[in-house]
């Protein structure tokens, strides 16, 4: 069986079994895990990943089934890896995303993985980076990652992905929903979720009170001004202006070189990462004070495996 290869091939059941490899803690799996990403690797990297964040309650499941059947009817194939927030109770129940997701997961142009909440590092899974390179190997060009937002969490799936993707509700007060200042500024969009019915007019002054909010945040790097829209998942309604944000951010982003410069940036950082859990503290911090880490830095590439490099550090 060659797993990279099915996976390249676009068969869901290889990416699967892919991603529960990668997933596996036991130490034979470990290698094979390593080798399995550094093939995917070459045929990774053009996607828009998206972070998507908000408390249970806000929507999220609703908001991902619609979105993502918005994006197959776009013509992409989308991937949902989501944190199954069930997974506590039930030991990581996988009907959990299937019925939360009902419509997408039906979805041939879909694939959606809840991963066991269990191993999360800060809100996402431990190795989710690397379920992101397998999904795109196997040729999904969106990939929206689903995390609850709780404390500091989200923080960390910024440092994942191209867009972030905040979702609130309109009433609850911004301490209730857990949602501090840094976290909206890292928000490259805010939406106020449930906009329907006797909701909208609160809706609407909410999207207000956060612009102007917004107004007041520090310039951003990349020179985008960070969005506030409403939305209905439940009447569809608003979910296409949403896309196409995205799509606009994404454009910009090329253009701009920030979205190649910040992927690099991210890289940076997984291979920090990545030394301090394999080496230890100790091991990283005389790296760092050597110089080491710095040597590699530069040869880090979209297509090359920061295992690669880390090999050859031990
Ligand atoms: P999650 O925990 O963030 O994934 O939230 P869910 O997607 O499970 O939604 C929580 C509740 O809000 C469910 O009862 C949904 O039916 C409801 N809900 C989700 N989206 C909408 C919406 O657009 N409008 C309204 N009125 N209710 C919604």
């Amino acid at each position: 069986m060659n797993l990279a290869k099915d996976i390249i091939k676009g068969n869901r059941t290889a990416l699967g079994q892919g991603i529960t490899l990668i997933e596996s803690t036991l130490p034979k799996h470990k290698k094979q895990a390593q080798e399995l990403i550094n093939n995917c690797l070459t045929h990774s990297g053009e996607s828009i990943r998206i972070g998507i964040t908000g408390i249970p309650g806000v929507g999220k499941s609703t908001f991902i089934d619609v979105f993502g059947n918005l994006l197959t009817k776009k013509g992409h194939k989308v991937a949902v890896l989501a944190i199954d927030p069930t997974s506590k109770k039930t030991q990581g129940s996988i009907l959990g995303d299937k019925t939360r997701m009902s419509k997408l997961s039906n979805n041939e142009n879909a694939f959606v993985r809840p991963s066991p909440n269990k191993n999360t590092l800060g809100g996402i899974a431990a190795k989710t980076r690397e379920s992101i390179i397998l999904c795109e190997a196997a040729g999904f060009d969106i990939i929206l990652i689903e995390t609850v937002g709780v404390g500091q969490s989200e923080t960390k799936v910024e440092s994942i992905v191209d867009f972030f993707l905040l979702l609130m509700l309109a009433g609850a007060g911004d301490e209730l929903q857990g949602i501090k200042r840094g976290i909206m500024e890292l928000a490259d969009a805010l939406i106020i979720t449930k906009s329907d019915g006797k909701n909208l007019q609160d809706a609407k002054n909410a999207a207000l009170r956060y612009k102007n909010a917004i107004h007041l945040f520090p310039i951003t790097e990349n020179g985008w001004i960070p969005q506030v829209k409403i939305c209905s998942a439940l009447e569809n309604n608003g979910i296409d202006q949403i896309y196409n944000l995205i799509i606009d951010f994404d454009t910009q982003m090329r253009n701009n070189g920030w979205k190649k410069e910040n992927r690099y940036n991210q890289q940076k950082l997984w291979l920090h990462q990545i030394i301090k859990e394999e080496l230890g503290n100790q091991k990283y911090e005389k790296l760092l004070n050597e110089n080491v880490i710095e040597k590699f830095e530069i040869t880090l590439s979209e297509s090359k495996s920061v295992y690669h490099i880390f090999d050859r550090l031990k």
